[in-house]
């Protein structure tokens, strides 16, 4: 770890990498959370012809009058007969608009005995939806690179679509190493901790759009070490390595990548926590050797394994940047850029951050309640509250 980059040029160096993944065909019902691979131009109007926005009568618009019902227009189920000057035809909220009528008087504002209604006034277009006013048959909905969130899934199930091609999900496997780890639901051996980042990572990869395809736990030994990575290589596009990557005797991980032919790309940002992160490459496979600690392993995810799955299929890989005024004082680190956890309310003034607590990166319940890293440049003393401080959002 010769000489440690700052996180943008990690940054940089991950994204340079990524590849972008090819597309499929997904069912609109399993597309929330997929990125969109083609542009979604709408084939029709949406609505699709000029219908009513209330219930009521279908006029020629005009004065007060007495008219004769000829007919009924509800939805789904258009009127045969044609709006003349003296008749009306009652009408349902989105149903098709007769021909020849031009407004639409709302229930209220009328009373029908006999078959006949007496309409109050009305203006050419009262209370009609044009066809189109939403969405204009052509016009581009979705771009490519959209996440599909739900108002997207409805808006594409709105113009006809019943599948969107989508660009794949990046297969991950993760892998945690260390002697010390049980899974969670076993008994705690003496010197033994909980494995929490096979669990948060995971977790991570999933919320990121990415697909856990191999997760597997390998004590500090080097063979071991070196099999479980050449599977997880043999098997996903992503593969993220938890712990095990510095440079103690019981460190294997970086020794079995060089093994495997895994190029290194980085190793050591100017960061904290997470100094120790390693990045690396094998042909269009990405490799992230995040440091054991919990919170450097979810922060070093964040920093630089989000943004190349959400580049991996084809989504704006950028950070959700904001500035915010800090509610506290944050100490400085003498060298490296901190990524400090804290969670945001808004006032009057804009966004205010304060740290979740203690920021020790043991400490994984400093993760709880974070909406955001305050990103807190190197440098000496602290920094006060009262001054703005760039913040990523999570
Ligand atoms: P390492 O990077 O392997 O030197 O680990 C750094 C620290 O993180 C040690 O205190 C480890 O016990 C801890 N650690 C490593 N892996 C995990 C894990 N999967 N879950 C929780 N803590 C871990
Ligand atoms: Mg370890």
């Amino acid at each position: 770890m010769s000489k440690l980059i700052s996180i943008d040029e990690a940054r940089r160096r991950v994204l340079e990498a990524v590849r972008a993944l090819p597309a499929e065909d997904v069912p609109l019902a399993e597309a929330l959370g997929r990125v969109l691979a083609e542009d979604v131009e709408s084939p029709i109007d949406v609505p699709p012809f000029d219908s009513s926005a209330m219930d009521g009568y279908a006029v020629v618009a005009g004065p007060d009058a007495d008219l004769e019902i000829v007919g009924e227009s509800r939805a789904g189920r258009p009127a045969a007969e044609r709006v003349m000057p003296g008749t009306a035809i009652r009408i349902s909220t989105g149903a098709v608009l007769p021909a020849g009528a031009t407004a639409v008087v709302p229930a209220e504002a009328t009373s029908a005995d006999d078959g006949r209604v007496r309409v109050r006034a009305s203006e050419e277009g009262d209370n009609v939806r044009r066809a189109g006013e939403d969405v204009r048959a052509g016009r581009v909905v979705l771009p490519a690179g959209t996440p599909l969130g739900p108002a997207e899934i409805g808006v594409a199930a709105s113009v006809g679509r019943g599948s969107l091609s989508c660009s794949h999900r990046p297969r991950a496997a993760i892998l945690v190493t260390g002697d010390e780890l049980t899974e969670p639901g076993r008994a705690l051996r003496p010197g033994g901790i909980y494995s929490s980042n096979g669990w948060a990572l995971a977790a991570q990869v999933e919320r990121a759009g990415g697909l856990v395809v191999r997760r597997e736990t390998v004590p500090d030994e080097a063979a071991g070490t070196r099999e479980a990575l050449a599977a997880g290589l043999d098997s996903a596009g992503v593969v993220i390595v938890s712990g095990g990557v510095s440079v103690g005797p019981h460190d294997h991980v970086k020794p079995a990548l060089a093994e495997l032919g895994v190029e290194e790309r980085f190793w050591g940002v100017r960061l904290r926590p997470g100094k120790p992160t390693w990045f690396g490459t094998r042909g269009d496979t990405l490799v992230f050797g995040l440091p054991g600690n919990p919170v450097s392993a979810m922060v070093g995810f964040q920093l630089f394994a989000r943004p190349a799955l959400a580049a991996m299929q084809g989504a704006d890989a950028s950070a959700r940047r904001s500035r915010a005024t800090l509610d506290e004082p944050i100490p400085r680190h003498g060298t490296r850029e901190q990524a400090v956890r804290v969670h945001l309310e808004v006032s009057d003034d804009g966004w205010h951050a304060r740290t979740t607590g203690p920021q020790g990166s043991h400490m994984l319940t400093s993760m709880l309640g974070a909406t955001a890293l305050a990103r807190i440049a190197p440098g000496e003393g602290e920094v006060p509250a009262g001054e703005r401080v760039e913040v990523e959002l999570l």
